[in-house]
C-alpha cells in the first residue's frame, strides 16, 4: 500500500513503525473473510481492510478522527483473526494500537462514554477496587431488567445499553481474595526442576480465583516451584485495548520492576501466564518499550522468559495422570491462536490427560469477550457469543475447556454445559480437586468420570 507521511511525521517511531505496517498490506481483502464484525455487518469499514485504511487517513492526515472513523475502530474485537488469515503478514495488531492511542489523545468522546472508559481504565488493573465495584454491582444487579436489553446502535454502544452490559457481567457468586493471590513462594512437591513467577492478573483474581490455585497445585505437583511476586499484576492490556498507551506502559514497567528483581536473586526459568490475553501483552514487552532505551533489554528479557501454563507443561511432561473419560470442547480464545499462535498445545495436554478433544467449528471466530469489548459493545459481543455458544453445543461435549477466564465467564453465561480452565481439569486428572463447573448440577457427569 502506498502511503504518504511527511518526513516530520515518520520522525516519530509510532508512526514510522505504522507506516512500515501499512506498506506490507496489498488490499487483497483476505482478511474480511475471518473477522467477526465483517462476517456479522457485511460493512467494508468493519473489516480489518477498512480499519486499515480508515487508521491510515487518520494517521496521515495528522488530525482528530471522525466520528465514523472512531465508530469503526471501537468495534474491532482486537482478536487478531486477521493477522493469521494475512498472507502478507501485515501487523494489524500494533497499527490498531497506534489508531486507539490517536483516538484517545485527540477525539472528544461524549461525556458518557468518556466517563464509562475512564472508569473501566480505573477499575479494571486494580483487583481490591474491582471486587469492590464487583460487590456494589450485585447490589445494582436487580435493576438491570429496567434497562434496554437491545441499542439502535448495532454494536450497543449506547450509555444505558452499556450500563445493562456492566450490570449483566456482574457474576452471580463472588469469592473471597485467594490466599495464592499473596506475595509468596509455593515450593515444588518434590526435586525443583524449575523455578517460575506466576503472573497474578487483575480481573482473574476476582472473577476466577481457582485459575491460579489450580496453576500452582499443577505446577508444584510437577516439581514446579512458583513465585507470586510482590508488585507484580496486571499486564496492561485492557488499558492498552482503550487507547491508553501510557498507562499501560506504565504497568508494564512495574511488572518488569518486580520481575527483574526476581530474576537477579533466585532467577526465573519462566513467567507464567494462565490467561492467554495476558500472556500475548507480556510476550510484547519487548515492542510496548521499544522507544525507550533503558528499558529495552529488561522489557525483552522479560517478554522471551513469558509462557502460557501450557507450553511450560508440555516442556515438563504430565505425570500421574488418572483418565477422566469426559469429551471436552476445546475452546481456543483468540489471544492464543492467534495471538501467541499455541493451537495444539493445549489439545494435546488434555489429550495425554485422557479426554477426547473435539474442535469447535468456526474456532476462529471469538466469543465476543474480548476484555471490555463485552461492555462497550455489548450487541456485537452478545451475538458472536450466541454463535459461539451454538458451535460449541453442535460438539456435543461433556464439558468447555479454555485458557482465557474471559471467555470462561462469557461462554459460561449462556449455555448449561460446565465451562473450566484448561489447567483446571490437567489439575484434576493429574491429583487435584474436581473443577469448580462440575459442582452442582453437573456434579453426575464428573462423579462417573472419577469412578
Ligand atoms: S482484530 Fe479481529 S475484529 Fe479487529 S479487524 Fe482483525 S479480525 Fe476484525
Ligand atoms: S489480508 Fe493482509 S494484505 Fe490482504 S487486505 Fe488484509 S491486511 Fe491487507
Amino acid at each position: 500500500m502506498q502511503t504518504n507521511f511527511t518526513l516530520a511525521q515518520l520522525a516519530d517511531p509510532e508512526t514510522a513503525r505504522s507506516e512500515h505496517i501499512l506498506r506490507k498490506c496489498v488490499h487483497c481483502g483476505f482478511c474480511t473473510a475471518t473477522c467477526p464484525t465483517f462476517v456479522l455487518l457485511g460493512d467494508e469499514r468493519d473489516s480489518p481492510r477498512g480499519r486499515i485504511y480508515l487508521i491510515k487517513a487518520m494517521l496521515e492526515g495528522d488530525r482528530a478522527p471522525t466520528q465514523q472513523e472512531v465508530r469503526h475502530v471501537d468495534r474491532c474485537l482486537s482478536c487478531l483473526s486477521c493477522m493469521t488469515t494475512c498472507p502478507s503478514g501485515v501487523d494489524y495488531m500494533h497499527l490498531v494500537d497506534h489508531g486507539r492511542h490517536r483516538i484517545e489523545e485527540s477525539y472528544d468522546r461524549p461525556l458518557s462514554d468518556r466517563l464509562m472508559r475512564g472508569l473501566l481504565a480505573w477499575l479494571m488493573p486494580r483487583p481490591a477496587l474491582f471486587r469492590w465495584a464487583m460487590m456494589l454491582g450485585r447490589l445494582a444487579k436487580p435493576l438491570a431488567p429496567v434497562l434496554p436489553a437491545t441499542s439502535p446502535d448495532p454494536g450497543g454502544a449506547t450509555f444505558l445499553r452499556r450500563l445493562r452490559a456492566m450490570l449483566d457481567a456482574v457474576p452471580a457468586r463472588l469469592h473471597g481474595p485467594s490466599p495464592v493471590d499473596r506475595p509468596q513462594t509455593f515450593p515444588a512437591k518434590g526435586l525443583r526442576r524449575k523455578r517460575v513467577a506466576l503472573m497474578p492478573g487483575c480481573g482473574q483474581q476476582v472473577l476466577a480465583p481457582e485459575v491460579n490455585e489450580a496453576t500452582v497445585r499443577l505446577l508444584n505437583r510437577h516439581d514446579v516451584e512458583v513465585v507470586n511476586v510482590a508488585s507484580s499484576g496486571c499486564c496492561g492490556s485492557s488499558v492498552l485495548h482503550l487507547g491508553r498507551t501510557e498507562q499501560a506502559i506504565e504497568l508494564a514497567k512495574r511488572n518488569i520492576e518486580a520481575w527483574q528483581r526476581e530474576i537477579d536473586g533466585a532467577g526465573l526459568d519462566a513467567i507464567v501466564i494462565n490467561a492467554s490475553g495476558c500472556g500475548t501483552t507480556v510476550k510484547d514487552y519487548g515492542n510496548m518499550l521499544a522507544a525507550e532505551p533503558e528499558w529495552q533489554e529488561r522489557a525483552q528479557q522479560v517478554a522471551r522468559l513469558a509462557r502460557d501454563v501450557t507450553e511450560v507443561l508440555a516442556e515438563i511432561g504430565l505425570v500421574d495422570v488418572t483418565p477422566r473419560p469426559l469429551t471436552v470442547a476445546y475452546h481456543s480464545a483468540c489471544s492464543m491462536q492467534h495471538g501467541q499462535k499455541l493451537t495444539e498445545l493445549p489439545k494435546k495436554l488434555l489429550r495425554e490427560a485422557g479426554f477426547v478433544v473435539k474442535d469447535v467449528p468456526e474456532g476462529h471466530l471469538c466469543c465476543g469477550w474480548a476484555g471490555t469489548y463485552q461492555v462497550l459493545q455489548p450487541e456485537l459481543s452478545r451475538r458472536l457469543r450466541d454463535r459461539k455458544v451454538g458451535n460449541i453445543e453442535r460438539t456435543n461435549p461433556d464439558v468447555i475447556a479454555a485458557g482465557n477466564f474471559g471467555c470462561i465467564g462469557n461462554i459460561a453465561a449462556g449455555t448449561g454445559i460446565p465451562i473450566a480452565h484448561t489447567v483446571e481439569l490437567l489439575d484434576w486428572a493429574t491429583g487435584g480437586p474436581m473443577p469448580q463447573a462440575f459442582r452442582g448440577q453437573h456434579a453426575g457427569a464428573a462423579a462417573v468420570a472419577e469412578a
